[in-house]
């Protein structure tokens, strides 16, 4: 993050190689023709220093560092929010039910992590503002993605009618495959607890015992 930061100044002197390794080149493509033809700074020029010394602002670049753990986590928390869209908590399901609705959770992920930031009819950009729970009643602003596609699960119903009409079989089978590798259930903390307490009462009564017989 910093390093991207930090190549923003040299991109504005039209310098889209970088020499940190973090950040070895600017992400946007090669710029040609009318994208070139931009109002760079010159390099050295005082506004280029100017713009540097604001920029490279020690205390600055430390509030930039700052926020890279929270954009990097932001893609792993949405995925952990929609494994609880198809998999909310307040409902139990079988080793299969659940095993299948992370699949089709990691499906959904996938053919929508790249969504396109949605448009007006002008072609402008849309943005919402939201009121994430860690900011405590801050704010930020967020792209507004385009629609989800579910074209995922229409190729898995037709491989689906597929399998079956090959053999219904085999497809029971696979299935009754799956629900046998369930792994068994972990003890319930309420199932472990009555044992302590009876180990904890035999404790007691050895030591009780012991100590009278001195
Ligand atoms: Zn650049």
């Amino acid at each position: 993050m910093q390093a991207k930061w930090k190549s923003m100044i040299n991109h504005v002197q039209d310098i889209h190689e970088h020499s940190t390794p973090a950040f070895t080149s600017c992400t946007h493509p090669p710029l040609e023709g009318e994208a070139r033809n931009k109002e760079w700074l010159e390099p050295g020029s005082p506004a280029a220093t100017k713009l540097e010394s604001v920029a490279a602002w020690k205390a600055l670049v430390k509030d930039i560092r700052q926020l890279s753990p929270q954009h990097q986590t932001f893609s792993l928390e949405a995925y952990h929010s929609l494994i609880l869209h198809f998999a909310p908590k307040h409902t139990g399901f079988s080793f299969l039910g659940m095993y299948s609705r992370l699949l089709l959770a990691a499906l959904h992920f996938n053919s929508n992590g790249n969504r396109d930031v949605a448009r007006t009819s002008e072609g402008e950009a849309r943005y919402a503002v939201h009121y994430p729970r860690f900011r405590k009643g801050g704010w930020v602003v967020r792209p507004i993605k385009e629609k989800p596609s579910y074209g995922y699960a229409t190729n898995l119903m037709v491989s689906l009618v597929e399998e079956y009409c090959k053999s219904p079989q085999a497809l029971q089978e696979s299935s009754a495959v799956l629900s046998s590798a369930a792994p068994p259930p972990s003890p319930l903390p309420s199932r472990r607890f009555p044992r302590m307490r009876q180990s904890a009462s035999i404790l007691h009564d050895t030591h009780f015992l012991t100590c009278n017989k001195r």
